[in-house]
């Protein structure tokens, strides 16, 4: 059996006992005991189901420090950040519990038989949303709490009724490992069967594949590299039954400064900017990558600001030794670039895993001209792109691949161009934001945490907020069922789910 270590972030070296790996005959066992649990899941009344989010919850808390102590070591993440997710992860379980206690996601709809109805009488039609079955979860290695084992991903399968089997994420096992048994206890406690919940340790490329290609899978969430998502959308779209993956892969978060603003506040807005950029080591989905203008006044005070801010950046460390030396990589390529100017670098660090921010500025012409330009540099990394006039920064913004956000700094003076770029901005991004930064995603029933291809691979989807739950869930009509064999929920007055009735909506 393989075995793996917890890597402390700082220094990049395992630290403790070695930690077991699962084996492919493990994969089967928990893909087994997922399937065999489904279908008692699933008729988990809303309450019991509510409930179980809700313990899951409250077990992570019981977790206590421990658990910010380990998850700072194997992520380098400061302890307030961290508390921050902790209370975010939380926050999400009870979000879904309400949810379900909702019952607006079962999209209950009820067409009632028209028997005289000429020429032909309609039969009685009744539909709701079940749930697709066992989902494979890949946790993402930027947020080892509220992305990663009890994350958005299998709150919200969970909150769908399917049962969930997690490959671990190997920069954060042992966080992993805790979680694991909190959600494992809550499982126990809410006497719900074992097969609910499976978290598995092993390399993604053989167990994480065997994960996916097993034909009890249902669907699968996944939260990291474009390298990584793609290779599970193949995989998948390769089984003998397909089956989708929600994969939240590259963003490179446009911001644009309007004219107005940049006159008014140029500087404040450089400096607020690097805020954003280097929060975290820059290891955010929503990072904002690209910085884009209108030659004008106020341009160069916002540089100017941006500039020295970013110089007086300490270095941070990073996840992993590989996503620092990802970093470095794309950082390089952007120094050596003759199209670009690089404008500062932050304070050097020490050690394999010290992430140095770094700020760049091309003109639209050469943004245009070379589509490396465009590629994810995964840390505090920013490409400031000066476009000469509206059509450049149209040209530009058109010219990007999907984004999970795009942010427009503006004034009142901006409405005119704010209202032409918008529909253009609708194409490309799941969530447009204004006066404001990328970084910090409010988990509510309004964020949508998608947008098209690379940003993910179903722009339909989010993987942030309530929404998240739909991709979990299908729709199923029931046709003249008798009511003694209908879904307690499709029954005349059954449930106290929302419902549509001949296209009235009724709530109770
Ligand atoms: P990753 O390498 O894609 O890994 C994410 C998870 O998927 C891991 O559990 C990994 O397992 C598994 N995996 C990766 N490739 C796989 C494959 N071909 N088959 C099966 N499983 C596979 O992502 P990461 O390590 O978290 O970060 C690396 C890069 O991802 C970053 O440099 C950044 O570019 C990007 N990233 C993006 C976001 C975002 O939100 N957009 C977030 C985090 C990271 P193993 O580790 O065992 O291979």
């Amino acid at each position: 059996m393989t075995e793996f270590h917890s890597v402390t972030a700082e220094t990049g070296l395992p630290e403790g006992d070695a930690i077991p790996g699962n084996s492919l005959s493990d994969v089967q066992a928990a893909c087994a005991a997922a399937d065999e649990a489904f279908d008692s899941y699933r008729a988990t009344d809303d309450e019991s189901r509510a409930a179980f989010l809700e313990k899951i919850a409250e077990e992570i808390l019981a977790l206590g420090d421990e658990l910010i102590v380990t998850a700072m070591r194997e992520s380098g993440l400061p302890r307030a950040r961290l508390e921050g997710e902790r209370g975010r992860t939380v926050g999400q379980l009870r979000l879904f519990a309400n949810v379900v206690r909702l019952g607006q996601w079962k999209s209950i709809r009820i067409d009632p038989a028209q028997p005289d109805r000429q020429p032909l009488p309609r039969p009685d039609l009744r539909l709701r949303m079940i749930p697709l079955g066992p989902v494979a979860v890949f946790g993402a290695s930027n947020f080892p709490l509220a992305f990663s084992t009890a994350g958005g991903d299998t709150a919200s399968a969970l909150a769908a009724g399917c049962p969930v089997i997690v490959k671990a994420h190997t920069a954060h096992l042992r966080t992993g490992l805790l979680i694991a048994s909190a959600i494992t206890k809550a499982v126990e406690a809410c006497g719900l069967p074992k097969g609910v919940f499976a978290h598995l340790i092993g390399p993604g490329n053989e167990l994480g594949s065997a994960l996916v290609q097993d034909p009890r899978i249902a669907a699968v969430g996944f939260t990291g590299s474009r390298s990584g998502g793609i290779a599970l959308m193949k995989l998948a779209q390769a089984r003998p039954v397909p089956i989708p993956v929600y994969a939240e892969m590259s963003s490179i978060n446009p911001v644009v400064i309007m004219p107005e603003a940049l006159k008014a506040r140029g500087e404040a807005l450089g400096a607020a900017f690097i805020g954003s950029l280097t929060m975290g080591a820059g290891q955010f989905c929503t990072n904002p990558g690209l910085l884009l203008a209108i030659e004008g006044d106020g341009i160069d005070a916002f540089a100017t600001a941006a500039t020295a801010a970013l110089e007086t950046a300490e270095a941070q460390t990073m996840l992993t030794t590989g996503i620092c030396s990802a970093y470095n990589k794309g950082t390089d390529a952007l120094a050596g670039n003759a199209a670009v100017t690089t404008l500062a670098r932050g304070k050097e660090g020490n050690g394999t895993t010290k992430g140095q921010a770094a700020l760049f500025q091309t003109t639209a012409a050469a943004f245009l001209a070379d589509e490396a330009l465009g590629a994810e540099v995964f840390g505090a990394s920013s490409l400031i792109i000066r476009c000469k006039d509206e059509a450049e920064l149209r040209a530009v913004l058109n010219g990007l691949e999907g984004q999970l956000t795009a942010t427009i700094h503006m004034d009142e003076g901006d409405t005119a161009l704010a209202q032409r770029l918008l529909p253009l901005l609708e194409r490309k991004v799941g969530r447009i934001l204004a006066n404001g930064w990328p970084t910090g995603v409010e988990v509510s029933h309004t964020m949508v945490h998608g947008g098209p291809f690379p940003a993910t691979s179903d722009s339909r989807t989010t993987s942030v907020g309530s929404l998240a739950i739909d991709r979990f869930l299908r729709p199923v009509s029931y046709q003249n069922i008798a009511p003694a064999i209908l879904p307690a929920d499709l029954r005349d007055g059954g449930g106290k789910a929302p419902r549509m009735i001949d296209g009235v909506l009724h709530t109770n």
